[in-house]
């Protein structure tokens, strides 16, 4: 467990470009309640997982209060399993989906916190809104009554350089600032969130202020 080298590497890049500290999310998919139990011993309250099966049964499984987010590809008919059960979900990528969201939110009568997945890069691999579409999204979230929008979330291409991605981290923390700007309904930009192992530091000083950290945390994962 890496956890305190990460937070120590963490402080001295926020202290370096004089940013405040993320909120570090500890992305504990593949590995077992054990090593999540670990984490939380040194602190750790923040654990993020991508499928939603297996975030259910570390839920199950674990009786700590821990804050669950879900930080993969939701699928619309897996949505009524986790509503009222996470803290957020990271990963609205379609208006299928916000629309699912909340329905289920109504139905479970709570409120649920999102972040909308964008796709900087627009790669092809990778799911998630296109700049030009946010528009619209956040017309439509304004009508809204059990979905709040907290802030934006990125997974940046993965290369061999991380700096390579300083662009796309700056873009993001643009559109979130022109975003908040807006003062929308239902909508506040507080959390932005990007930055994983391999380029956590560049996403700091980019302005990201959440950071999903699993393999530099937890060690390389077998699948
Ligand atoms: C796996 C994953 C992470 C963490 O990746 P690491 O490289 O292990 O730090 C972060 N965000 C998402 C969406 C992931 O699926």
């Amino acid at each position: 467990m890496r956890i305190n080298e990460v937070l120590a590497e963490i402080d001295e890049v926020c202290k370096q470009c004089d940013k405040p500290k993320p909120l570090v999310i500890c992305v504990s998919k593949t590995y077992p309640c054990s090593a999540i139990e670990e984490a939380y011993s040194y602190g750790m309250r923040d654990f993020g997982e991508n499928k939603v099966q297996e975030l259910m049964q570390k839920m199950q499984e674990i009786d700590l209060p821990i804050k669950w987010h879900l930080i993969g590809h939701l699928q619309t008919n897996k949505v009524k399993y986790i509503i009222g059960k996470v803290a957020l979900i990271h990963s609205i990528d379609s208006l299928k989906l916000l629309n699912e969201v909340e329905i289920q939110a109504k139905k479970h009568n709570v409120t649920a916190d999102v972040l909308l997945q964008i796709n900087v890069a627009k790669e092809q691999s990778k799911s998630g809104f296109y700049e030009e579409e946010i528009e619209d999204v956040l017309a439509y979230v304004t009508t809204l009554r059990n979905v709040r929008v907290k802030g934006l979330m990125m997974i940046a291409p993965f290369v061999e350089d991380p700096q390579e991605n300083a662009v796309y981290f700056a873009k993001l923390h643009e559109i979130y600032v022109d975003i908040q700007k807006q003062n929308l309904d239902n909508i506040s930009m507080e959390i932005l969130s990007s930055g994983m192992s391999n380029d956590f530091k560049v996403a700091i000083e980019e302005g990201s202020n959440c950071v999903r950290i699993g393999t530099a945390i937890f060690g390389s994962r077998n699948y």
